[in-house]
């Protein structure tokens, strides 16, 4: 099967040219002016934007949590990932407690396989570190499981610091690395119990016991163990200014440091936890929503190429769920859905509004993550012997976000109304047009992909 992409603008990392692409069966066989379609079914995207496939490093697909489990599993989560351009998702599988890798990662097999819309991957979240998780870290890398995350809070997953720093050491022996859940534990259940016992209890309460502080506090010893154990490490979610200014400072002294963002840090503000507690409740994530200066900042950083992906950490629990924490607000489901509006949010609101460029968006979005977590070039590029995962996007088209229209498992969106410039009209998974105007054509037909080590 041969498909001819005609009259398209590709994006790259590097700049956009006015190519056409040839598709045969999964791969990208040629790209240029002057292909010979050799009876190739012809499409016509002219004027259209032509990206890689979206790679999502940061979502959470049945995942149980808080005594629930997130409204959407493998197979709705992928569906929405896939109609929002994403042809990749990297979720995370997780070691319990006194139990092995190996397990957690059949686990999330179990869960995952011959459900997903796109392509996926795990990483290893470490939550027990000990002699025999060390031997099992080789057996990770050989499964294809090439990148770990640790958290610095929760007590189902946190890791003390002597761990963090063996842990970040035993990777780089490979060349892996962590991402990092940042937030001080400890300050943050003694504002918990303050909060409670002056009877403050609404969703309001959440960013006061969750402050910046505390995350840029844990981003700052994070990166002084990282800096210690000679080894690159990633900041997940970077909310705010202050753990931004850590990363800036670690770099300086020669660290190697990545940072993911989210849509939500970029465009929300803790004035949505201002409202009615349905309304509230839908925002409560860790680390919270920050100020707007502090979204200036983390656009200004993406501007200046010093963070290196957007993710979603897509975590999503209906209106019911969230209000499992009517009486407490600990006990409202931390999550919000958002794997399915990151790539026209970025395009609307940085490419739009002038904020980052093209090739901005096409590394933070593709190239990035693709590098990061092994997959390129297979991944990440529009290049001769690539995977066709092809995003083709209408920069003149508006649209309205709204939850009728997704296809998450969910009763709510949380950018509900936000206006959209520029729509997915086509998105490609391996060479086959897998959703059209948002239509899933053929579900289902995502595969696990075996990892390489971060190139980036
Ligand atoms: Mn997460």
């Amino acid at each position: 099967m041969r498909e001819l992409l005609k009259g398209g603008i590709i994006v790259s990392g590097n700049g956009t040219v006015r190519q056409d692409v040839l598709i045969e069966d999964e791969k990208i066989l040629e790209v240029g002016n002057s292909i010979d379609a050799g009876g190739a079914k012809i499409t016509d995207v002219t004027g259209k934007l032509i990206f890689p496939g979206f790679i999502d490093g940061h979502t959470h697909f049945d995942l149980a949590v808080a005594g629930t489990v997130t409204a959407d599993d493998f197979e709705t989560g992928t569906k929405a990932a896939i109609a929002g351009g994403t042809t990749m998702i990297v979720d995370f599988a997780s070691q319990d407690k006194g139990d092995t890798l190996a397990n957690g990662l059949k686990h999330w097999h179990e869960m995952a396989d011959k459900k997903c819309s796109c392509d996926y991957s795990f990483h290893m979240s470490i939550t027990d570190w000990n002699e025999d998780v060390r031997k099992e870290v080789k057996d990770m890398i050989d499964a294809g499981i090439t990148s770990f995350k640790l958290y610095m809070t929760y007590p189902a997953m946190i890791v003390d610091d002597g761990a963090i720093y063996e842990i970040l050491k035993e990777l780089n022996k490979y060349g892996c690395f962590a991402g990092v859940h940042c937030e001080n534990a400890k300050v943050i259940d003694a504002k918990i119990r303050e909060a409670k016992a002056a009877g403050d209890n609404k969703p309001s309460t959440h960013p006061k016991v969750r402050p910046d502080t505390m995350e840029a506090e844990a981003v700052h010893r994070l990166l002084v163990i990282a800096g210690e154990a000679k080894s690159p490490v990633m900041v997940v979610h970077t909310t705010c200014e202050k753990s931004f200014r850590e990363i800036r400072e670690a770099r300086k002294n020669g660290q190697t440091v990545y940072s993911e963002t989210c849509p939500q840090y970029l465009l929300m503000d803790d004035s949505l936890y201002e409202g009615t507690f349905e309304e509230g409740s839908k925002y409560i994530i860790a680390p919270p929503l920050r100020k707007k200066s502090d979204q200036e900042v983390l656009w200004k950083a993406m501007a200046e190429d010093e963070i290196q992906t957007v993710a979603t950490d897509h975590c999503s629990f209906s209106k019911a769920q969230k209000a499992l924490g009517k009486d407490d607000f600990t006990k409202i489901p931390g999550g919000m859905p958002g794997v399915e509006t990151r790539g026209t949010l970025l395009y609307t609101y940085g490419v739009g509004k002038g904020r980052i460029s093209l090739e901005q968006m096409c590394r933070l979005l593709s190239e990035n993550p693709a590098k990061l977590y092994g997959v390129y070039p297979q991944k990440g590029v529009i290049r001769s012997g690539s995977d066709a995962d092809i995003v083709i996007l209408d920069p003149q088209k508006e649209d309205v976000i709204t939850v009728a229209k997704q296809h998450y498992n969910m009763d709510y969106a949380p950018f509900e109304g936000t206006k959209i410039k520029g729509v997915i009209e086509k998105v490609y998974l391996r060479g086959r047009e897998v959703c059209h105007n948002g239509e899933i054509q053929a579900p289902m037909t995502g595969k696990f992909i075996k990892r390489g080590c971060n190139s980036l």
